[in-house]
């Protein structure tokens, strides 16, 4: 069975490419092998210590997480929260910045959980500005939405193959620029030999070691396959098919007399559109289809339509329309019409 040979250097090498055409960066991103979760975890470690401050936007659960692992790495952390259903303005983040003086400041930029895309572009623009470290969580952002690692400035981003650009969710990828890395070596407190080290898969990356076998073999087939797939779509087209979908979506959620859980339609991201839930009745306990529960605290109170990945599409979003009409006793013509004008209007474009 091929699939089972050991990876070659050349894939290897080839997975780190498809990371950086993602990332639009000529750094070479380190490869992690686990869900982003752990690749998430491992830079917390690798830049919390004592001494350093953080400034931690916290817009939804993934930020919250970051944060708790931010102090248990001995950093001074601010947090910087909103409500769950908006997301922060780069002026609040300049005045946060202004009153605390961080190290560095650390957001999500897309919340798959709530919906929410924070001004991601305009607050790098300010952190470049005051030269201060910046650190991302781009997994439920890449491929949905830019992610100019090089051009916007970003420091350390971490993003995953599992959300929009549809791979597997066993080979994370965490993008460091030369800023970043002297941010994590002058960390004394940064792990090595350790499976949260950035520093370890870096070195395993630089190929100073040998090609360490770390990868999961079948993980990195699948994300080869999954990014030669992508490469032939074109990111812009991917980004533009999620872009459509969400705001299809949109244009049908309002069609069903059904309200946005984003209090601004501006912050909504284009991976998932999360619907208010007014009435009681349209709690769902399990998915069906692309429409899902809302998690941890937001059960009952949202519910989300994941049109990514391969769901970023016209059919699968008319589908979720038919789903949120029964929930909601609402005829559904209105609702597909309005998804449909989307995709003729985008497609004339
Ligand atoms: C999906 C997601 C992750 C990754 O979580 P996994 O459990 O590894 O899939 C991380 N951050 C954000 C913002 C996400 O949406």
């Amino acid at each position: 069975m091929t699939l089972f040979k050991p990876l070659t250097q050349a894939e290897r090498n080839r997975l780190v490419d498809q990371w950086a055409w993602a990332l639009s960066t000529k750094t070479r991103p380190v490869l992690v092998p686990g869900e982003a979760i752990l690749a998430i975890e491992a830079v917390a470690a690798s830049v919390a210590g004592r001494g350093r401050k953080f400034l931690n936007i916290v817009t939804g659960p993934y930020g919250q997480q970051f944060s708790d692992w931010l102090r248990s790495g001995g950093a001074d952390v601010v947090d910087l929260s909103t409500p769950y259903d908006c997301v922060v303005t780069a002026a609040t983040v300049e005045e946060a910045i202004k009153q605390h003086h961080p190290d560095a400041v650390a957001f999500v930029q897309a919340e798959a959980v709530t919906g929410g895309s924070n001004p991601t572009e305009a607050i790098l623009a300010i952190c470049q500005q005051q030269h201060i470290i910046t650190i991302i969580d781009a997994v439920s952002a890449i491929g949905a939405e830019p992610v100019l690692m090089d051009s916007w400035g970003i420091d350390i981003v971490v993003v995953g193959a599992q959300k929009a650009l549809a791979g597997p969710n066993g080979i994370s990828a965490v993008g460091v620029s030369s800023r970043g890395w002297n941010f994590i070596e002058t960390n004394r407190e940064a792990p090595r030999h350790s499976a949260l080290s950035l520093l370890d898969l870096k070195n395993a990356s630089d190929y100073i070691a040998p090609a360490a076998a770390n990868l999961p073999i079948l993980e990195a087939r699948a994300l080869l396959s999954a990014f030669e797939k992508c490469e032939a779509e074109g990111l812009a087209a991917i980004t533009d098919r999620h872009q459509r979908a969400a705001a299809s979506a949109r244009a049908g959620v309002r069609q069903l007399g059904l309200k946005l859980w984003q209090c601004d339609a501006r912050s909504c991201s284009p991976l998932v559109t999360t619907v208010r839930l007014a009435a009681e009745q349209m709690t769902i306990t399990q998915p069906v289809g692309m429409v899902t529960p809302g998690d941890g605290a937001l059960y009952g109170q949202l519910l989300r339509l994941n049109h990514f990945g391969e769901a970023a599409c016209e059919q699968r979003v008319e589908e979720a329309m038919r789903v949120l009409a029964v929930l909601a006793a609402a005829p559904v013509e209105a609702a597909l019409e309005a998804v449909r004008k989307v995709w003729v209007k985008e497609n004339e474009d």
